[in-house]
């Protein structure tokens, strides 16, 4: 590996991430903990977030993907791995081989399964998704019997659990969770008819787990609220004692003064407002700063908010300092904390309407994370 030149990083707290899942499995009470780690853990970095969720007591973990699951196996992890959603079907070996466990929402899926457990001796052990709501994938409520019954017969399956999603957890004033619970237990109580007692239910995502204590049942699981970031508005961060575990960080690249009404940057879109200093930072749009952040959001240069001015760039963004010079390699804060002051991803999401969710996944790749 050859030396990074370039200031510009993320730094991911992993003691931020253990203390995280130690207050969702306060919250969670008797459930035990799934952390969801897909998409690189949220931006965060996959397989160190998972080693240290399992760390803090996680016992399960939970991917999108069969190649998300595959790098956790890789890297060395023994933990049992759900797959969130169903791969096409030439995953089924792949999948077997890396000793994931699927979810499983289609008899299609579900007899190719049933297939390769009893090819080789042994049941698969499979997550049966019923859409209570969500209305995204799952068995839909008209399909619950046909399904169930048909599984009930597949010996080459071991339903170890019985789960669901909730479209609006977030919204604690929403009646829509209770809605969705109601029907999760009866698809239960259906289950139980066909002979299928699960060993596990699970219902809750980060949200469910801090405000819907119906959902909790007997596994959350946690995703946004791991890493300290807001399920929503309403449901914070903050409010819970969550930690952020990601600083994205960069350094002043280049700093000069101009006059009141020089313009910067492309399309002109701001200019001076009086003599100062402008600083270029060495960070942009194709690391996931979005450019909606464009003359609306703030950056943190010497623990005090600095406004980005003009249109965020490909690989740069200026921010106005006034009065005060900046020096070239000066540390700049775009996300987390400097000097006691802080900007949040709720802020980010805020300027860019958007959620924390996009903002953590949208750090792109040529951002390093350093994990500590
Ligand atoms: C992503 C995901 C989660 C985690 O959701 P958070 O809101 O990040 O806690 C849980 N369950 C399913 C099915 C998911 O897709």
């Amino acid at each position: 590996m050859t030396a990074r030149l370039r200031p510009t990083h993320a730094e991911v707290d992993l003691d931020a991430i253990r203390a995280n899942v130690h207050t969702l499995a306060a919250a969670a009470g008797d459930a035990a903990v799934c952390a969801v780690v897909k998409a690189d853990g949220y931006g965060h970095g996959a397989v160190p977030v998972a080693r240290a969720a399992l760390d803090a007591g996680a016992s399960w973990l939970a991917v999108a993907l069969v190649e998300e699951g595959e790098e956790l196996r890789d890297a060395g992890i023994d933990a049992p791995i759900l797959v969130l959603t169903e791969p096409p079907p030439a995953g089924v070996d792949r999948l077997l081989a890396a000793r994931l466990t699927p979810a499983v929402y289609t008899a299609r899926f579900g007899r190719a399964l049933d297939a390769a457990g009893r090819g080789r001796g042994e049941p698969v052990a499979v997550h049966v998704k019923a859409d209570t709501g969500m209305g995204r994938v799952g068995v839909p409520p008209d399909g619950w019997e046909g399904f169930l019954a048909e599984a009930a017969g597949w010996s080459g399956v071991r339903i170890e659990a019985l789960w669901s999603h909730m479209a609006r957890a977030d919204e604690p004033d929403a009646p829509t969770t209770a809605e969705q619970q109601d029907r999760f237990d009866a698809f239960l109580a259906l289950a139980g008819e066909h002979g299928i007692e699960p060993a596990l239910t699970h219902t809750a995502n980060s949200a469910a787990t801090l405000v819907q204590p119906r959902a909790r049942r007997d596994l959350v699981r946690v995703g946004i609220a791991m890493y300290g970031l807001s399920p929503s508005t309403e449901v914070t961060a903050d409010g819970h004692g969550l930690v952020p575990a990601l600083r994205f960080v960069t350094e002043v690249g280049f700093a000069k003064r101009v006059t009141a009404g020089t313009p910067a940057s492309y399309g002109h879109t701001w200019s001076a407002p009086a003599d100062g200093w402008l600083a270029s930072l060495p960070v942009g749009y194709a690391d996931g700063v979005p450019r909606l952040l464009s003359n609306r959001g703030e950056v943190l240069l010497r623990g005090l908010r600095r406004p980005i001015v003009g249109n965020v760039c490909m690989d740069q963004l200026l921010v106005w300092c006034g009065d005060d010079e900046p020096h070239v390699g000066d540390e700049v804060v775009l996300l987390g904390g400097q000097d006691g002051a802080r900007v949040t991803a709720d802020e980010w999401a805020a300027w860019a309407g958007t959620i924390t969710y996009e903002i953590a996944t949208g750090i792109t790749r040529r951002v390093p994370r350093l994990a500590r």
